[in-house]
């Protein structure tokens, strides 16, 4: 067990601080003043960072933390850290660690027991959940899918299941051909969302059926960012008893068919467990001979 108290000491610390996802006004008072106070700033990309900086008026010392140098990196930082040092990470856009590197220096400065701090702010998939019309608990955030459709597919087998809104983000040049596989896995009437450029002059929300939304850019070339929200599963279940399931199983049986393979069917239909309803046929049949 381990007891972080955030606000304890003076010593080194890493603070993740989130930055605009588009537009500026959306820094924190508390993010600057981290940014400005801070011995460095850790950011995937100085260059883009740079900028970002300046625009909101920040001026401090950068170094690089990305996900091709963060194993080397992060025991460096870590070090320095346990000497004193602050760190305020940021990534380009965003909350660090969400679909961002960051997450090797967290777990790093926790098995260092340096403290880690983190404040709150934007972030991509929160603002477009809590403006997509979908209920906003539970819901699932996968990050970025596979490129390749063939390893989409099981993620929109789980998402055509789910209660939970679903929540993926996908690059603009690869949007239509995945809507296009989504619209295989899922049905053509199940609510999606697109959020497009939250929080910038372009922000637009596309909502409606897969098949009317995936068509809309399969015609429209996708343009800018994208958040993709995936309406849950609201159909009921119609929950069979086990009579029913076990009469189901002989049925199949009086047409020819095996009773492994009968099990195996009236399970898959049912959504339940090939070997519970193993177990319950054989000793409602063993109790029903006696
Ligand atoms: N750390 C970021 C966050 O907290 O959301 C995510 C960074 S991830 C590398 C970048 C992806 O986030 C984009 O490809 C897009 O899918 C999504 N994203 C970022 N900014 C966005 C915006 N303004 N509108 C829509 N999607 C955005």
């Amino acid at each position: 067990m381990q007891r972080q108290s955030s606000y304890a000491d003076e010593g080194g610390k890493l603070y993740l601080v989130p930055t605009p996802i588009g537009n500026l006004s959306d820094i924190t008072i508390r993010a600057k003043q981290i940014l400005q106070d801070a011995d460095y700033i850790a950011c995937e990309d100085t260059r883009t960072s740079g900028v970002l900086l300046a625009r909101i008026g920040v001026k401090n010392k950068l170094l690089s933390f990305h996900k091709y140098n963060s194993k080397e990196r992060a025991p460096e930082l870590v070090e320095m850290m346990q000497q004193g040092t602050v760190i305020a990470e940021i990534s380009d856009a965003g909350m660090p660690v969400i679909s961002d590197p960051g997450y090797i220096l967290v777990q790093a400065c926790i098995k260092h027991g340096v403290p880690v701090v983190p404040l709150p702010g934007p972030s991509a998939f929160a603002t477009a959940l809590i403006a997509s019309g979908f209920d906003a608990q539970p819901f699932t955030y996968y990050g970025f899918l596979p490129r390749k459709s063939t390893e989409q597919k099981p993620y929109f087998e789980q998402m055509n299941q789910a209660k939970a809104t679903s929540i993926f983000y996908e690059a603009p040049h690869r949007l239509a051909k995945t809507l296009k596989t989504l619209a295989t896995v899922l049905p053509a009437d199940r609510q999606i969302v697109a959020a497009r450029e939250l929080t910038k002059i372009h922000e637009e929300f596309v909502r409606g059926s897969i098949a009317e939304v995936s068509d809309y850019f399969q015609a429209t070339p996708p343009r800018g960012e994208f958040v993709i929200l995936i309406s849950p599963n609201t159909e009921q279940r119609q929950v069979a008893t086990w009579p029913e399931l076990i009469k189901a199983v002989s049925q199949l049986v009086k047409t020819g068919m095996s009773h492994k393979d009968a099990i195996k069917q009236v399970a898959s239909q049912n959504q339940i467990s090939k070997n519970e309803l193993y177990d319950q046929y054989h000793q409602r049949r063993e109790a029903s001979n006696e």
